[in-house]
């Protein structure tokens, strides 16, 4: 474990989108020690089929703030409108400031090419903000920062222009209940929209233990796919009998806008993964 505290900022467009596919590895940060904070760009309020607006922005603030002290981290949530999300110069001197402020190691966010406007615009906002943080003239209020953080993609399954391509695999079995945990603070998302929006309201179960284990269930699901689909890289840095057989993993990807993610950082930046070199 390195002395280091290393500052992490993961980015995500909505209330519960960092939650889903960088929980574990905030868990593991937190555990070590390590300063971990989760922003929502957005503010929710459309994701919902009864209630929206201001009413469901409420909601999922404090759905926010719950998941994130389930694992003792902020989790901050702005006020741009759910949906409506633009790559504008007035959010990405917002973005500047906020990056500038939390001065972070590593930011985690979605690729730029994703099904979501809000998640592309999340991720176009963080791109043009790398770089333009380390240049004074720029948002001159909130000091500048000397050294561009590291910059990595959260995982997707879209193909084009490039499939995701991970240099960083992560092993959140350990963890996972504690994700779990985060995910189940988001009533509003897992027990009531995702099911409307995706046609499995029926499967939702009444009583507050049998809903969090189907939701257990449910993410073990959803998650499994990615230690299957990137078996050689956990293979390749857990060895052989450990990587053939870790089933929840999440993954990174390099994001060229960033200061490069390396080999020679990338065990310092995960410090709970054991890489070789
Ligand atoms: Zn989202």
């Amino acid at each position: 474990m390195t002395e280091q505290q290393l500052r992490i900022l993961v980015i995500g467009a909505h209330p519960d989108d960092c939650d889903v596919k960088a929980g574990g590895v905030a868990a593991l940060y937190r555990a070590g020690g390590h300063h971990v904070r989760f922003v929502s760009v957005t503010n929710g309020e459309s994701g919902h089929h009864k209630i929206s607006g201001p009413e469901l922005a409420a909601i999922r603030k404090g759905e926010a703030t719950a998941a994130g002290a389930a694992i003792g981290i902020e989790y901050d949530v702005l006020d741009h409108r759910d949906g409506y999300l633009e790559p504008t110069l007035e959010a990405r001197f917002g973005m500047i400031a906020l990056i500038r402020k939390f001065q972070p190691d590593l930011i985690l966010t979605h690729r730029p090419n994703d099904y979501h406007p809000d998640h592309r615009y999340t991720s176009q906002l963080v791109c043009d903000a790398a770089y333009m943080v380390t240049v004074p003239p720029v948002v001159p209020d909130v000091p500048a920062l000397r050294d561009n953080p590291v910059i990595a993609y959260l995982s997707d399954d879209f193909q084009r222009p490039y499939p995701f391509s991970p240099t960083v695999i992560v092993d959140i079995e350990p963890v996972l209940d504690k994700v779990v945990d985060m995910l189940d603070c988001h009533k509003s998302q897992f027990y009531e929209w995702l099911p409307y929006n995706h046609f499995f309201e029926e499967s939702v179960p009444e009583d507050a233990a049998a809903r969090r284990e189907w939701l257990g269930g449910m993410f073990r699901e959803r998650i499994a796919p990615v230690a299957e689909k990137y078996r050689d890289l956990l293979v390749e840095i857990y060895g052989e009998e450990k990587g053939r057989q870790i089933r929840f993993a999440e993954a990174f990807e390099p994001c060229e806008y960033g200061a490069p993610l390396t080999d020679k950082n990338r065990g310092t930046l995960f410090p709970f993964v054991p890489f070789s070199s």
